[in-house]
This record gives structure tokens, sequence and C-alpha cells, in this order.
């Protein structure tokens, strides 16, 4: 009889991209490390976090993309109970490059044209050095 039990992975359950049907928001950094949620994650994310807003260092004014601060969004994650994804966005603050994170708003067909500030420029930035400026819509 074996007294051991075999572990059988993260009861977490870590997901992919794969396992999302329609993505809605991404979080990303400047490495191109995303977490990706989709419209009902996206709504939790952002009911549990107070939409961001304690992490936000700029925003578009006309969607949900943004520019999040690394340190402030670790301590909004770690105020917060646990939703989906929230395992990954920790480690996403942990691992980032810079002491900003990104959110890209795919749900939404906005150009961020009234978004001119320093923070607009950067989100820029890092998305087109990631994915071209094709990606920018
Ligand atoms: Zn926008």
């Amino acid at each position: 009889m074996r007294a051991t039990v075999v572990p059988h992975g993260r009861l977490t359950g870590r997901r992919y991209g794969a396992t999302v049907t329609t993505p809605d928001l991404v979080l990303f950094d400047a490495d191109g490390t995303e977490v990706v949620f989709d419209a009902s994650e996206a709504r939790d994310l952002l009911t549990l976090t107070g939409g961001l807003e304690s992490a936000t260092v700029s925003a578009c004014p006309q969607c949900r993309s943004r520019v999040l601060a690394v340190v402030a969004l670790a301590d909004m994650l770690a105020d917060a109970p646990p939703f989906a994804r929230s395992v990954d966005l920790v480690e996403l603050a942990d691992d980032a490059p810079t002491l900003h994170v990104y959110v890209r708003d795919v749900g939404t067909q906005c150009a961020h044209r009234e978004w001119r500030d320093p923070g607009a420029e950067e989100w820029t930035d890092v998305v087109v050095e990631l994915a071209g400026p094709s990606i920018l819509r």
C-alpha cells in the first residue's frame, strides 16, 4: 500500500491563452509577458481592484488601456481577494523588467486620441516595440 500521495499539479489551475475564447483585456510587461483576460475575468479584475485606479499612472480616457505602477499593482493584488489569474498577475508584477506594466483594452476599438501624456507615449512605444504598428487600432 502506498503511503504517499502523488501531487497532481497546482490546484490554482494555471491557465494559458489557449483557454481564452475572446481576449478582452491584456496585461503585459516590457518583455512581452502577457496575462490575458476574457470579458468576465476582466470584469472581476476591475471590480476587485477598484478599476485598477490606485495603481494607474496614466490611462486612456476613452477605454481601459492604461499604464500601471508595478509596486502599487503588487500591493493592490496583495490586498485583493483571489480572482481568475491573480496568481499570474502577481508573477507578472514580480518579474516585470521595468517599474511599469501595461493594460491593453483589446475588447474596445479605440485609437486613444484623447490619451495625451508621457504615459500614453510610453504605452504606445512598448506596444509598437512588442508587436509592430499594425497592432494599434
Ligand atoms: Zn483608448
